[in-house]
């Protein structure tokens, strides 16, 4: 995940390369687990300040499913767009001096001209990770009463008689007209 940009500082600004990236991340966060090599393509882009880092890059993650919390298979896609800034400057090489609060550790290419995309990618991966896993869109969730998966059938317990995400609003309506009645 890592680029020599040397030779991109030393050219014009608004050439670019094109890359086509594919790269095992099994080790690229404990909390991750890709089970697909992530893999798309990366364009660096000279620009007056740096490097404009653009690409589109998918993946498979095995995440948990909310509902019934089995393992279920994600693919998730990351669109980088991240413009990376030398650290040193190299001979003869023109560049703008980028505004301070545009530095960020993460961002800047090393003193060998290495830029490297294993932070972003990684901070991307976990924004592009859905708030709402599921193992599919009706899942059915496990029981409330006995835990097991309805998906793989009907337990035997009697039905609810109202969702039991409601349980605890109801208790707190309860609770708050308790208190009424006795501010009364
Ligand atoms: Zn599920
Ligand atoms: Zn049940």
């Amino acid at each position: 995940m890592r680029y020599n940009v040397a030779q991109l500082l030393k050219g014009p600004t608004g050439i670019r390369r094109k890359y086509l990236f594919r790269e095992e991340i099994g080790g690229l966060d404990p909390e991750l687990e890709p089970v697909q090599p992530l893999s798309g393509e990366v364009t660096l882009l000279r620009t007056s300040q740096g490097i404009l880092v653009t690409g589109r890059l998918t993946t498979t993650l095995q995440l948990t499913c909310r509902r019934c919390l089995e393992p279920c298979l994600t693919e998730v896609e990351i669109n980088l767009e991240e413009e990376f800034f030398p650290t040193v400057r190299i001979a003869d090489t023109v560049l703008d001096k980028a505004p301070d609060e545009d530095y960020e550790d993460a961002l800047l290419i090393d003193e060998h001209h290495l830029l490297d995309l294993t932070e972003v990618i990684r901070q991307n991966l976990w924004l592009a990770i859905p708030m709402e896993t599921l193992c599919r869109p009706d899942c059915a969730g496990l029981c409330p009463r006995c835990g097991g998966n309805r998906n793989l059938g009907e337990c035997h317990c009697a039905p609810t008689d109202f969702d039991p995400r409601w349980a605890a609003l109801l208790k707190l309506n309860l609770e708050s007209s308790d208190s009424n009645e006795r501010s009364d």
